[in-house]
């Protein structure tokens, strides 16, 4: 059940609405830990559920320390393509639904100035894959500074997919975050000497 978790009303009717009637076994072993903030190193392709296993103690951190002025987005999930940006992104949108959280997408493969919106509006919870977003901070039009937790989403397939360097970069970016959270099919290798 999802009411074992301390998940505002909201987010359980959203998760009602979505037709989840269990928690996977993934979201049973990371809700409760991100909850209370600890890192999150997990192994989970896709398919287990694991967007809704950081979504969700995302979506309640945002719920129990409400935004006090306008600004960049606190949280940030990193991915590998577009299409899981997008699709992240829809379920970001759908588990938040009845809250006033708002999320954007920042991809490649679209036009370089229509994400204006995104960056120049108050954006909660960014989806972006590594690249574009690693430009948008070198040319100052996006700040990391004020993330305060980091999803690496399919972390294994973005460093196959040549992204290390720029993944190293956006993290130190980002390094006044409180939690990072990585995702990975595999867990070959010294994540957390690179990215905790
Ligand atoms: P993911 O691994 O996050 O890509 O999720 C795979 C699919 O499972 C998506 O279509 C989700 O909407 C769905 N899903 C996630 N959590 C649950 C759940 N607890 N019960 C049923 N379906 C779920």
């Amino acid at each position: 059940m999802f009411e074992q978790f301390d998940l505002d009303s909201e987010l359980l009717a959203n998760v009602k609405e979505l037709g989840y009637k269990k928690p996977t076994s993934i979201q049973e072993l990371v809700i409760p830990k991100a909850m209370i903030g600890k890192d999150i190193l997990a192994s989970a392709p896709t398919g287990t559920g694991k967007t809704a296993a950081f979504l969700l103690p995302i979506a309640q951190h945002l719920l129990d320390y409400p935004r006090t002025k306008p600004g960049f987005p606190r949280v940030l999930i990193l991915t590998p393509t577009r299409e899981l940006a997008i699709q992240i992104g829809e379920d970001s949108e759908n588990l938040t639904k009845l809250t006033k959280i708002k999320t954007g997408v920042v991809t490649g493969g679209v036009n370089y100035g229509s994400h204006s919106d995104i960056l120049n509006s108050t954006t909660d919870i960014l989806v972006a894959t590594p690249g574009r977003l690693l430009e948008y901070i070198e040319n100052e039009q996006f700040d990391a500074r004020e993330i305060e937790i980091l999803v690496l989403d399919e972390a294994d397939r973005m460093l196959d997919m040549g992204f290390r360097e720029t993944i190293n970069r956006i993290v130190a970016e980002a390094r006044w975050r409180k939690q990072t959270m990585l995702f990975s099919a595999t867990l070959e290798g010294a994540w957390c000497d690179s990215f905790c």
